[in-house]
């Protein structure tokens, strides 16, 4: 009933760490299909399916189409680097802030290895951005990188701005892929 695999790397990495708690607001950055945010629907009861728990709020971003999922709510042809998408987001999220950032966002493989790794980790280091403007104190952003000579000025921009960061290969995640999350929590915003 999931629209894509993804969706239990997901799964197996909020059973581990239980990040998205009901009624939280989640950003979830390349969204398309639609996998990781019909988990969190579940997670952050969004669709109102449990009475007795707060409802939360998922926006889900992507440069392409996303189709329709009760409880999410979708900037489909929308840039996630782009500062007018931060604008919306703004404006859509309850008091304009997240308790937590997802993104398996990924540039198309162009098959150049190390191109590809730069180019994702600069989109991740985007996110650094978003999370100032939106991320509440205390919250947390999940983001795939693919392993390669900057994962660790990525690691250390992560550091700068949240108390723990840890890198995650999940179970669900091929072994023979460069493919890794940085799990980032308790943000600390910083003081300008
Ligand atoms: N997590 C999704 C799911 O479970 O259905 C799968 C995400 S897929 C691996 C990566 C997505 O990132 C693609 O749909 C791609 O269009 C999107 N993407 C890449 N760059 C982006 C950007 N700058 N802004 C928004 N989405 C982007």
């Amino acid at each position: 009933k999931f629209r894509c695999r993804s969706a239990f790397k997901l799964l197996e990495i909020d059973d581990k760490f239980g990040l998205l708690q009901p009624g939280y607001s989640v950003v979830d950055c390349g969204a398309a299909p639609g996998a990781w945010s019909q988990v969190a629907v579940q997670r952050i009861n969004s669709a109102g399916t449990d009475q007795g728990s707060p409802r939360g709020t998922v926006i889900g971003i992507d440069l392409l189409y996303i189709p329709p999922l009760d409880g999410a709510h979708f900037l489909s042809n929308h840039d996630v680097t782009d500062p007018a998408t931060h604008g919306k987001l703004q404006e859509l999220l309850p008091q304009g802030q997240a308790h937590v950032i997802l993104s398996d966002m990924a540039p198309n493989a162009s098959g150049f290895k190390d191109m590809d790794h730069e180019k994702l980790i600069t989109m991740c280091l985007s996110l650094i951005d978003l999370a100032e403007k939106i991320l509440l104190p205390r919250g947390s952003l999940l983001c795939k990188y693919w392993d390669g000579a900057l994962s660790r000025h990525l690691q250390e921009k992560l550091s700068s701005v949240f108390s723990s960061v840890r890198t995650i290969k999940p179970d669900a995640s091929r072994k023979d892929s460069a493919e890794r999350y940085f799990l980032a929590r308790m943000y600390r915003k910083p003081v300008k």
